[in-house]
């Protein structure tokens, strides 16, 4: 059966990777072959329900990206555009290639190649019913809040934490507002905005494999994930 919206996803994927400190730039690090990118564009590329994809890459690296999106014979990415200076900006970048006829749009980090096809359907499902949504998953550490003077101020309820991750999903008309008025501080991810509306984002339970790829650590996961 065919949706009953159009739904478009937008890949941030213009991050340095200065933390892998490897000579290649993170979203062509090669994974059992594969660049950690395309593995995630095909993640997308695979669930029915997204029609096309955008890309936010890093300026010099558009061209590459480019050939390997046609080498990887990738159908949906639509456009690949230049990132900015932090991931809100390549992501504000993306949103602005967005076409008003999609009604939701896919924020997903390049660097989670290992996101599943049912968390992102049950994400868009959810999103398309409350405004947003966002995967995440419980918090299994104790979280203390500090004080600039590295004293513990307080210790947080553990049952009420929850480590967000992408896919994070909005209605377009939320997710273009929420851009449009952010100041762009101090915010990491794009559900914060839509908070910051005083609009309600729902949590779905997503994966601990979902991780995104930032140190050597990451990566050693990600290779034995494989
Ligand atoms: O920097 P961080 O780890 O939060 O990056 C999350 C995602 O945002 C990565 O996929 C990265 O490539 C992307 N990003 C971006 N533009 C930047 C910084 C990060 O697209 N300037």
């Amino acid at each position: 059966m065919k949706p009953k919206f159009r739904t478009i996803a937008i890949v941030p994927a213009a991050g340095s990777g200065r933390r892998l400190s490897l000579k290649r730039k993170k979203p062509f690090v090669l994974l059992r072959g594969m660049p950690i990118v395309i593995r995630t564009l095909k993640a997308l590329e695979a669930c029915g329900i997204i029609e096309a994809i955008v890309v936010a890459s890093e300026p010099s690296c558009m061209k590459r990206l480019f050939t390997l999106v046609r080498r990887y014979r990738l159908k949906k990415v639509l456009d690949i555009v230049a990132g900015g200076r932090t991931r809100f900006e390549s992501v504000r970048n993306c949103l602005g290639c967005v076409d008003p006829s999609f009604d939701i749009v896919v924020i997903h980090d390049g660097a989670r190649p290992f996101v599943e096809k049912n968390i992102i359907e049950e994400s868009i499902k959810l999103a398309a019913k409350f405004g947003g949504c966002i995967s995440a998953v419980a918090e299994n550490d104790t979280v203390k809040l500090a004080g600039r003077d590295l004293f513990v101020e307080r210790t947080l309820d553990r049952g009420r934490l929850y480590r967000a991750q992408t896919p994070q999903v909005f209605r377009r008309d939320i997710i273009k507002e929420a851009y449009e008025r952010a100041s762009g501080t101090g915010i990491t991810d794009d559900a914060g905005l839509v908070e910051g509306l005083g609009k309600k984002v729902k949590i779905l339970a997503g994966s601990y494999r979902n991780i995104k790829i930032t140190t050597k650590e990451d990566l050693k996961s990600a290779e034995a994930f494989l």
